[in-house]
């Protein structure tokens, strides 16, 4: 299999070397306030056989892949939610099983293969928490240096587990925005590899992972999927889900991307209302949820997101707080997978858009992080007895 960039936006073709993060040509029409431009897409050439290894279709080779088992993640028949809602095959795809907690290690593994390949010892990276948790975690079982910088609202479980992985981090008195200027000010100065997500190439292409497993993990019952619910901050897991599925269907081996819902906060809502507003992103607006790991103001990701989502007739929803709260608590009730509220973010979509679904379609829901790594928004959910 051969791979390489291709632009997103001028559709111009470059290798894969750690230098070059997006389109010479088309960032240079950067502005500040808005998402990413010539954001670069990996492009394979050759046969996928049948039966393949989501890990033998990553465009850096296997020998280079960390010691942590990230990914392969179990894909849940949820009997309880089938059966209350009425929908026989639903399915959850639960990434809390990775080993930092978060859909994030399929980014970061990437990333760490891509570093050891090419002798980077340093990562530099802004993260909400997650990222950074996750990149701390892949990076000791590579024996990376990870520079972290992290708004000091970011949960404090988010922060242990970076700090007990060992990386360095920097507390950001600011939001995430903010974090990721500083963070590229500081790579930029300093040197090492940019893990920033969107901006990394490799972020995009190390989650579509997730797509390709629920291929093949429906691939053995004879199904393929229909719906998937993904929750978007930056979009790059969305652009990641979309690259998989897509890559299996240019390979032949699927029929068609199925049609996926992209779910965000109300008040973090950037890509719904580009969507709304032919693609086009206005000034930024502050963001406020409880779902801190969805919760930006500029989507990095977001001209990619959106052309993937006019592309493929996706769906761009809404939800509140007080859906994702109940979403999370009732997931974990009814199912036995406690998420963090952008874990379960997805299900509250589910819940919002199913009147709209045929019940007998294969929806799969992405969990993307555990419920652990954010005690404080979960205990709005519940009532402590005295
Ligand atoms: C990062 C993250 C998301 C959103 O991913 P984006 O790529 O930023 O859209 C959703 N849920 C969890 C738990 C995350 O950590």
């Amino acid at each position: 299999m051969k791979y390489f960039y291709v632009c997103s936006g001028c559709d111009k073709h470059f290798d894969i070397t750690p230098d070059l993060m997006v389109c010479p040509q088309c960032s240079q029409a950067q502005r500040e306030d808005e998402p990413l431009r010539g954001i670069l897409e990996v492009a394979f050439e050759g046969e996928l056989p049948r039966d393949f290894d989501p890990l033998d279709f990553l465009p850096v080779e296997r020998q280079y892949f960390p010691p942590i088992p990230v990914g392969n993640t179990p894909l849940w028949a949820p009997q309880r939610l089938r059966a209350k809602y009425g929908f026989p095959n639903l399915f959850l795809k639960d990434d809390t099983a990775n080993p930092t907690g978060s859909l994030k290690d399929r980014a970061s593994y990437l990333v760490a293969a891509f570093a050891r390949k090419h002798q980077i010892r340093d990562i530099v990276l802004a993260s909400t928490g997650n990222a950074g948790s996750s990149m701390a975690g892949v990076g000791a079982a590579a024996g990376l240096h990870i520079t972290l910088f992290l708004p000091k609202s970011a949960p404090p479980a988010k922060m242990v587990q970076a700090l007990q992985y060992g990386a360095k981090l920097i507390r950001v008195d600011g939001n995430y925005d903010l974090a990721y200027d500083q963070s590229m000010a500081y790579s930029h100065e300093k040197g090492g590899l940019s893990r920033n997500t969107a901006y990394n190439p490799l972020t995009i292409e190390g989650k579509k992972t997730v797509a390709l497993e629920i291929f093949k993990q429906l691939q053995q019952v004879r199904q393929t999927p229909d719906y998937v619910f993904v929750s978007v901050g930056d979009g790059v897991i969305l652009g990641g889900v979309y690259k998989g599925f897509r890559d299996v269907v240019k390979a032949g081996l699927l029929e068609k991307v199925p049609t996926i819902y992209a779910v965000q906060a109300e008040g973090s809502s950037a890509i719904f209302r580009a969507i709304h507003n032919k693609g086009q992103f206005g000034m930024p607006v502050s963001s406020t949820t409880i779902a801190d790991s969805i919760s930006v103001d500029i989507p990095r990701n977001g001209y990619y997101a959106c052309k993937q989502i006019l592309e493929h007739q996706g769906r761009s929803i809404l939800v509140s707080d007080e859906q994702i709260i109940q979403a999370q608590k009732e997931l974990a009730t009814e199912s036995g997978l406690f998420a963090e509220p952008a874990g379960a973010t997805a299900f509250a979509g589910f819940l919002k858009a199913r009147t709209e679904l045929p019940a007998d379609a294969n929806v799969v829901l992405i969990i993307t992080g555990s419920g652990l790594k954010d005690i404080a928004n979960a205990m709005k959910g519940i009532a402590v007895p005295e």
